[in-house]
């Protein structure tokens, strides 16, 4: 198993958590049940949001956020192409056009200066993605909305634990989306939430998670007598089940702690590198608390393909967060993308490497991974 090979991610696992799932198994609720019901719970108390909807995953979580939203055909939503196809899927499944807008160069968050001028009348809403989970620039995009009369959808796969204006992202009357995928700053395996204070679209996304069956249809089993149900809607199969809630459950309480190592991490990169001739470390900007999920550094002139071969040589697993939508054969071939739209974005992506960063990592390993760059830059 330890063949000395650093991968890219790995989730942070325990006995506590492999208890739980156990215990979820015992007792029978293999689909979603109680546990959900207090992982909501937990992710409620966390955040601050007054409703909590557990899914399958954070791609769900979007697409419901946008029916919920009730966006659909003939609608525009404004997002960046600096993210994972999923964010610009969601948009499409709703029948909705997805409009990019670039980012900036220093976060590759969506850059809010430029949002205005992509309004159009049809534009419903703008799902901002909390890059590497670095907050975007909330309080600009909030008062865009605001005037527009938007929705504002935020995509904070990435951005579980992070903080704006001293609030967790989460704390906002937008509507918030999680991701606990295997690799995300904690995990039930598959699985995502939305976050959102606004009752009657936590209601709709709630029967829109199981067939559009009227709320929490999912009670009538702990009824004997209770067999009757109506759909409401014709919904998706997107519930959370009980055994990724276990896990869930027990993350949450590791929460803080999790995000803290990779601050950690993150903060001995930066000191190792921010003197470094040829690298561009990340940039965090005030007033917010950057969850790092990924640890995005910028190769100036060293070609990154050939750095990333490096760094397997020396046993270390790297990655790329994005590869930009618009430059993806489905989106060339269906909306007419092409290379040279989005100069920020394509910018970011030729430079980028992502540095393994999370808290199953040592300190040796984060000194392992300094030396191999180091030693690569001939530094
Ligand atoms: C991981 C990710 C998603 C999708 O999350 P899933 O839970 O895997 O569906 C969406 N947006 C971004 C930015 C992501 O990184």
């Amino acid at each position: 198993m330890n063949d000395g090979f650093l991968p890219f991610a790995k989730p942070f696992i325990e006995d506590e958590e492999i208890n739980e799932v156990v215990d979820s198994l015992r007792s029978g609720w293999v689909t979603m049940g109680p546990k959900t019901v207090k992982l909501e719970e937990s992710l409620a108390q966390y955040t601050g949001a007054k409703n909590i909807v557990a899914v399958n995953s954070c791609t769900a979580a979007l697409h419901l956020s946008l029916l919920a939203l009730k966006i659909g055909k003939g609608d525009e939503v404004i997002t960046t192409p600096y993210t994972f196809a999923a964010t610009v899927n969601s948009i499409i499944h709703v029948g909705a056009k997805p409009v990019f807008v670039d980012v900036e160069r220093e976060t590759a968050n969506i850059d809010a200066g430029k949002i205005e001028e992509a309004i159009t009348e049809r534009t419903k809403a703008i799902i901002p993605v909390h890059y590497a989970g670095q907050p975007c620039d909330m309080k600009e995009i909030n008062d865009i909305a605001k005037r527009s009369n938007l929705k504002v959808i935020e995509d904070a796969a990435h951005a579980i634990g992070a903080e704006y204006g001293g609030k967790p992202i989460g704390h906002s009357d937008n509507t918030v989306c999680f991701s606990f995928y295997a690799t995300k700053n904690i995990t039930t395996g598959e699985g995502g939430a939305i976050a959102t204070n606004d009752d009657g679209a936590a209601k709709m996304a709630k029967i829109m998670r199981l067939h559009g069956m009227s709320a929490d249809a999912w009670k009538r089993y702990t009824n004997k007598n209770s067999w009757y149900y109506e759909i409401e809607e014709c919904g998706w199969k997107y519930n959370m089940t009980d055994p990724q809630a276990a896990l869930g459950l027990v993350q949450m309480k590791r929460l803080n702690e999790l995000r803290d190592i990779r601050i950690k991490y993150a903060k001995m990169y930066t000191n190792a590198f921010k003197e470094l001739e040829g690298l561009i470390t990340p940039v965090e900007k005030p007033d917010r608390l950057h969850a790092f999920h990924l640890y995005p550094l910028l190769l100036k002139n060293y070609d990154r393909s050939e750095f990333i071969q490096e760094m397997s040589k020396r046993g270390i697993g790297c990655s790329v967060h994005f590869i930009p939508v618009h430059l993806h054969p489905y989106y060339r071939r269906t909306m007419g993308t092409k290379e040279g739209l989005f100069q920020n974005a394509e910018w970011f992506y030729n430079r980028e490497v992502s540095l393994p960063l999370y808290p199953k990592m040592s300190e040796a390993d984060v000194q392992k991974v300094v030396e191999a760059v180091k030693s690569i830059l001939g530094a």
